[in-house]
């Protein structure tokens, strides 16, 4: 599953530079995660690094984007191949 930022984000900007799929962006009012680059940072780390650093622990897993690690991996794959076309 990817993960989500929850409303009670503080906007602290720690966790957005750890992400190594650039899914983190701020929103409108908080930030946010794009589910279709969040790969539960499987590919890169044994951990999700934005639930590691996050002070108010407001990262949950996204109940509607439902994945298995094997979908994660594949995820992983394309992101890395199209970040080398980029
Ligand atoms: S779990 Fe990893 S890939 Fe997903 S948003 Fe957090 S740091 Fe990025
Ligand atoms: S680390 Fe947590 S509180 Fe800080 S910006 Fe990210 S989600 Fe929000």
């Amino acid at each position: 599953m990817a993960l989500m930022i929850t409303d009670e984000c503080i906007n602290c900007d720690v966790c957005e530079p750890e992400c190594p799929n650039q899914a983190i962006y701020l929103g409108a009012e908080i930030y946010e995660i794009d589910p279709r680059k969040c790969t539960e940072c499987v590919g890169h780390f044994d951990e999700p690094q934005c639930v590691q650093v996050c002070p108010v622990a407001c990262i949950p897993l996204n109940p509607e984007v439902v994945e298995s690690r094997e979908t994660l991996w594949q995820k992983f794959q394309r992101l890395q191949s199209e970040a080398k076309t980029a």
